[in-house]
């Protein structure tokens, strides 16, 4: 217990093991769960509750509707039948009847149920005669008598050793002595005008609830908090480098700006023009821009990204391209040598591909200023490339990339400006936190004329009818491309697949077109003759693996074929598809898929209900659900402890417009009334965030 004496960050800094109830032996048992002191305890938030205030009987069941009862288990029995499948059943006493509890194909559920065992499910009902079924019910198990109070019990992660009761119970003494001397960082006008709870009050009911409503009250406060902080400290970090970092100032003058866009064959869409307006903008800043553009696929993200090298390179700095991949690198190379063709910028790739000797020029010519743009892969990160004059860095399909490992291409004196684009649409909860720290620009349509790719999704039984189709098209002219997934780990046999489905079809249903096979093992020089062969049209269809999957752009390659769709996620379905319908003539997708689970038939059916990658990127967002948050962790950020970026939404909108409008205020957060809520910030993010020195 606290005593008095000490102050309020003391007593939380209480080792677990002096806290009542624990001792040395539960304090390693703590330990395991990250569970260290007295604060951690407090601030360990249950994953899920037991809801024992809206039981059902099972009179008042009905088919169809989700429903929770608890009960005790009567009778466990597992069957098999002739062609192996089993069937678990388990028979359930509720008050005065029973239900029976169903398991098909999960013979080791069978383990965790004794006879006389206390429950609480959660499934959907079905009348089979006149016994009430459930499949595969959620499941919790219930511990002690006295816990039946009809309330909302709190659910912890668990660890060997430590039962739910005795979690429980550690936590709510520790929740009784210490939430009265939390801190609470904001201040009360704060408070009230964002509808949060105190946080005492805060943590007391996330733990043990009264009721919904005062739970609901409680988690918005703690949701707010930790995702205020977050943004909070992202924009810190994206003032800081507006602020504090020096680039060269780079404006688009009018006779720039005429001289750039002359040399585009079309007419820039409305869209393209509005982003080259902001990273125009911010270009002609002297603090470096740190832009990403997200792009529907086929939108024409590289007309951007070339307006701004030219714009760099225009003002007599260098300028780098980074692509994921050496045949996107390439293409880029191609691109840019066309519009350049008749100037004098000098350019050089620098991929993995090149020999040591080529490299070793390349490098020389970069670091003596003697190429003004460089085209290449992640190559370019490394530690000997150096730059006489770098102006901007743009980084184009990088969607994999978050905040860590952005800032690496860094040089004495001035920074770089940095334009990084995505891949794919990304949710925006997603993008405003792990790309929380970057200025957004969307590009949402394609140039006119886009017709939207017409999307089938086929069964084996229908190959004979596509691949006809297929080559119809192909007479008239077009190409098209065949994915083949990558089915093993194994690199021989993805070639082993790949190779084989070449030849089923080159002796088959495309015997009459020229084909041409690309995969990630062939040697660069192979890749880039296949490449350029496909682009060229001498090969009228490309079997390949997923290494078109992004970037590639073909316009005259209007049929793509997905083989074992099940086995992508939506995303990359979205990519792939993206490489068809680039151009005026209609664009065909057919995916064979065999649908493995509920999930997998969810996402093939979206991806052949809309084309509009923005809804695709949502709706897959869903599907994975919490847990899978396209981490935060797997960017480089601390998990979140409580926030659910996919049910948070609206609070995440409010905590970013509540940390901008804090930051305009007061922009170290230096002001004492902020001072505890600085602190919060660096505590949490101010190693990853390299914030450093604020206020
Ligand atoms: P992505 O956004 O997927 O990277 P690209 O930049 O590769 O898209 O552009 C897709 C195709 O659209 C390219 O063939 C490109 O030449 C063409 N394109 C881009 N902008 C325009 C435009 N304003 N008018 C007509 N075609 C365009
Ligand atoms: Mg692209």
């Amino acid at each position: 217990m606290p005593a008095p004496e000490k102050t309020a960050a003391e007593a939380l800094a209480t080792p677990v093991q002096f806290i009542k109830g624990v001792g040395p032996q539960r304090a390693e048992l703590l330990e395991k769960l990250g569970l260290r002191t007295a604060r951690d305890l407090v601030f360990f938030f249950p994953r899920d509750y037991q809801d024992l205030t809206e039981l059902r009987a099972v009179a008042q069941l009905e088919e169809g509707m989700v429903v929770r009862m608890r009960g005790a288990v009567v009778e466990v029995d597992q069957r098999t039948s002739q062609n192996g499948n089993t069937v678990l059943g388990v028979l359930v006493r509720c008050g005065n009847g029973h239900v029976r509890l169903l398991w098909f194909n999960q013979p080791y559920m069978r383990q965790r149920f004794t006879v006389g065992q206390e429950i609480l499910l959660t499934g959907r009902p079905k009348l089979n005669g006149m016994m009430w079924e459930i499949a595969h019910p959620a499941l919790q198990w219930i511990e002690t008598e006295e816990e039946w109070k009809g309330k909302l019990l709190p659910v912890y992660p668990l660890t060997e050793g430590l039962s739910q009761g005795q979690i429980r119970k550690i936590v709510e003494g520790v929740v009784n002595a210490y939430t009265e001397i939390l801190d609470e960082v904001f201040p009360d006008e704060y408070r009230s005008a964002h509808d949060l709870a105190g946080i005492g009050q805060a943590v007391s009911q996330v733990h043990f609830p009264l009721d919904r409503a005062s739970l609901q009250h409680a988690r918005r406060r703690l949701v707010y908090q930790e995702l205020l902080v977050l943004q909070l400290a992202l924009a810190l970090k994206r003032q800081q480098q507006r602020e504090r970092r020096q680039a060269p100032a780079l404006e688009a003058t009018a006779k720039i700006d005429l001289r750039i866009r002359r040399l585009f064959p079309f007419e820039l869409t409305a869209g393209q023009r509005q982003v080259i307006a902001d990273v125009a903008a911010d270009m002609a800043r002297p603090h470096p821009m740190n832009r990403l553009l997200q792009g529907e696929v086929g939108s024409g993200k590289t007309v951007v990204a070339v307006y701004a090298l030219l714009l760099s390179v225009a003002h007599r700095h260098q300028a780098a391209l980074m692509a994921p991949t050496e045949i996107l690198a390439r293409q880029h190379a191609d691109t840019l040598a066309g519009l350049l063709a008749a100037s004098q910028v000098r350019w050089g790739l620098l991929t993995g591909g090149l020999t040591p000797g080529e490299r070793k020029e390349t490098l020389r010519r970069v670091a003596a200023g003697e190429l003004d743009l460089v085209i290449g892969t992640q190559a370019i990160l490394q530690n000997d490339v150096e730059f006489a004059r770098l102006g901007l860095v743009v980084i184009d399909e990088q969607h994999k990339f978050g905040v860590r490992q952005r800032a690496r291409l860094r040089q004495a004196g001035l920074d770089p400006h940095y334009l990084v684009m995505t891949a794919t649409p990304i949710p925006r909860t997603v993008a405003m936190t792990v790309f929380g720290d970057l200025d957004v620009s969307t590009l949402r349509d394609g140039p006119p004329g886009r017709q939207p790719v017409n999307t089938y999704l086929a069964k084996a039984d229908q190959r004979d009818q596509w691949w006809e189709f297929f080559a119809k098209k192909l007479r008239e002219g077009r190409q098209g491309y065949v994915i083949v997934p990558l089915v093993e780990e194994s690199v021989e046999v993805e070639a082993a697949n790949l190779q084989q489905a070449f030849e089923s079809l080159a002796n088959g249903p495309l015997e009459a077109f020229r084909l041409g096979l690309l995969h990630g093992r062939m040697a660069p020089a192979e890749k880039e003759a296949a490449m350029a062969s496909f682009r060229d049209g001498r090969t009228q269809v490309l079997v390949a693996t997923t290494v078109v999957e992004v970037g590639v752009d073909v316009p005259n390659a209007t049929l793509m074929t997905i083989e074992a769709g099940e086995r992508f996620g939506l995303a990359q379905l979205h990519q792939m598809r993206g490489r068809v319908g680039r151009g005026a003539q209609a664009g065909f997708c057919c995916v064979f898929a065999e649908p493995a689970g509920d999930d997998s038939r969810r996402r093939l059916e979206a991806f052949v209900g809309t084309t509009d990658g923005f809804k695709l990127a949502e709706i897959d967002f869903e599907i994975r659900g919490p847990g899978d948050l396209l981490g935060t962790r797997q960017h480089g950020l601390p998990p979140l402890r409580i926030a659910d970026l996919a049910k948070d939404g609206a609070l995440l909108e409010e905590a970013r417009r509540g940390a901008q409008e804090l930051v305009a205020l007061d922009p170290g957060l230096t002001r004492p009334e902020h001072a505890r809520l600085q602190r919060m910030v660096l505590n949490r993010y101010g190693r990853v965030l390299e914030l450093g020195d604020v206020g």
